[in-house]
């Protein structure tokens, strides 16, 4: 992408997650908001040109469900990242989303995997921060680990503990397509009920038994009397065993 840094004015501070802070901003010259996502790295100017040149294919996605991107640069040893802003936030900060709505963004949310998948991309972070809605309806998805030499480098600077991580990625196994299907089902279960299936354990004890709830295949079941069954049996079939 092409931004210059100079014709961007910052509105806001939007939020901050475990890595960075996102900023509301003007672009003066097509007077377009942007969310910019301000990250600290400390890396070389050659892993500065990998993370640049992996984000680029982000230009090439095209999708009605897939956060727009505008851009990155470093200034130092900072990298902004500039994406389409969505002036109703993330799913995370409605509580409980009434099952009508939310089988309506579900399918928004599975389009945008699949045209991901389709360009060989992987998510690698879906939970509820990650999606993202506007007033004018649409529901799109963000965060998409495109660069694998962000991703290493954010998991060298910054220690958190991912609770929507399927079984078979605690583990180490294979990544892929079913363990994004796990985490979506996580992420669902959680905005159906307002609750995070493994909430009782996260409170209690320490984030370890969490992750070895998990490993045991202990996964969430909607129940049956507040919800559809068609939801319901789609979250009861995310989990891959
Ligand atoms: P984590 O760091 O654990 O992944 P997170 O996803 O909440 O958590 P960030 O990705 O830094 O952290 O985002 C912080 C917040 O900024 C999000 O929770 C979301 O509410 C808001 N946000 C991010 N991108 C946008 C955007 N494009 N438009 C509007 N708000 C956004
Ligand atoms: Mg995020």
């Amino acid at each position: 992408g092409t931004i210059n840094v100079h014709d961007l004015q910052q509105v806001e501070l939007i939020g901050h997650g475990n890595g960075g802070e996102v900023y509301k901003a003007l672009y003066v010259p097509s007077r377009t908001l942007m969310a910019v996502k301000v990250i600290q790295l400390d890396v070389d100017i050659e892993v500065q040109k990998t993370i640049l040149a992996e984000l680029d294919i982000l230009c090439k996605c095209n999708s009605e469900a897939i956060i727009g991107f505008y851009g990155a640069y470093f200034i130092e040893n900072r990298i902004s990242i500039c994406t389409e802003y969505m002036d109703g936030g993330s799913l995370d900060q409605y509580g409980r989303i009434p099952e009508e709505i939310l089988c309506r963004m579900a399918v928004r949310i599975v389009q945008g995997l699949l045209y991901m998948w389709s360009l060989k991309i992987l998510h690698r972070d879906i939970k509820p921060s990650n999606i993202l809605v506007n007033t004018r309806g649409d529901v799109k998805l963000c965060d998409f680990g495109v660069s694998t030499q962000l991703v290493k480098s954010i998991a060298m600077t910054f220690v958190g503990t991912n609770v929507y991580m399927s079984p078979e990625r605690i583990k180490a196994e294979n990544y892929g397509a079913p363990s994004e299907i796990w985490s979506l089902g996580v992420t669902l279960f959680e905005l159906a009920t307002g609750k995070f299936p493994f909430k009782e354990i996260l409170m209690a004890e320490n984030p370890g038994t969490v992750m070895n709830v998990i490993i045991e295949g202990n996964t969430p079941v909607l129940p049956q009397d507040v919800f559809s069954p068609e939801l319901s049996d789609f979250v009861a079939r995310c989990p891959t065993h």
